[in-house]
């Protein structure tokens, strides 16, 4: 028998999210997620959530809550870039991102860690990229949010990891969505040639791996990063 579990995707209205909402949704999950504007995906429930405010997350949090009951499992997938080298960076670019990626990310970690202790129960999925492993010219700022998360992850498992929480990041490699469509030619031709698998990812890649570690058999997986990244990041 399937028991829905209540799932919360931020930034699952498209791209990465969107996928990995869908692939629980057809699990059986109760699926909620986050979008800024608009209407949620068709399918799909929706809560409107700005994850560089803290109220906002909060707000969005309790919503969530009594809907679908207390959060089980948060993918904190929701991420932008600001791509300018070091020299022209500004401080902008660098707060605009860290305040998204890494402090976003805190905050809806924060806001569902109490439900989930109290349960003794729950996956934490943080999506973060092979970029914070490898490191990637024109992106300090982005390489700098994703590698913290690991230790984010890492920090946050040895306070809760005893109460039955896993927390792990996923780190893709070059996936087609919006993000990558943005890349000129000659930089998505560069990529692709370091590419051992010779092509980029797709989502679906993705939300099976996220999938995988909210799952029962993943009880065991904390503190890791998994890698989704054709070999591209191999050795780090
Ligand atoms: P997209 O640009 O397609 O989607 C980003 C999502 O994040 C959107 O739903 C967006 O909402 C949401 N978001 C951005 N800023 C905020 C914010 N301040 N508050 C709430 N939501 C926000 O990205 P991808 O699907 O490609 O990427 C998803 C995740 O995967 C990101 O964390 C990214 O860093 C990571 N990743 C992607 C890779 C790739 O190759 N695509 C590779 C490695 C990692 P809205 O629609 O409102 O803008």
């Amino acid at each position: 028998m399937i028991v829905a579990r209540s799932v919360l995707v931020t930034g699952g209205n498209r791209g990465i999210g969107l996928a990995i909402a869908r692939a629980m949704a057809e699990d059986g999950d109760a699926v909620t997620v986050t979008h800024r504007s608009g209407e949620p995906p068709a399918g799909l429930k929706g809560v409107i959530c700005e994850i560089t405010d803290a109220e906002s997350v909060k707000n969005a949090v309790a919503q969530v809550e009594a809907d679908q009951g207390p959060i089980e499992v948060l993918v904190a997938n929701a991420g932008v870039t600001r791509d300018t080298l070091l020299m022209r960076m500004s401080d902008d670019d660098w707060d605009s991102v860290v305040d998204t990626n890494l402090g976003g990310t805190f905050r809806c970690v924060r806001a569902v860690s109490k439900s989930m202790i109290k349960a003794r129960r729950g996956r934490i999925i943080l999506v973060g990229s092979v970029v914070g492993l490898m490191g990637s010219p024109g992106q300090v700022n982005y390489a700098a949010t994703k590698s913290g998360l690991v230790g984010m992850a890492r920090a946050i498992t040895r306070e809760i990891g005893g109460r039955g929480i896993t927390t792990n990041v996923v780190a893709p490699g070059f996936i087609d969505t919006d993000m990558t469509a943005s890349l000129p030619e000659k930089v998505r031709n560069e990529y692709l040639s370091r590419i051992p698998a010779g092509r980029f990812g797709n989502v679906d890649e993705i939300a099976a791996t996220v999938r995988f570690l909210a799952s029962d058999s993943a009880a065991y997986i904390t503190g890791a990063v998994i890698p989704v990244d054709g070999g591209i990041g191999m050795g780090h």
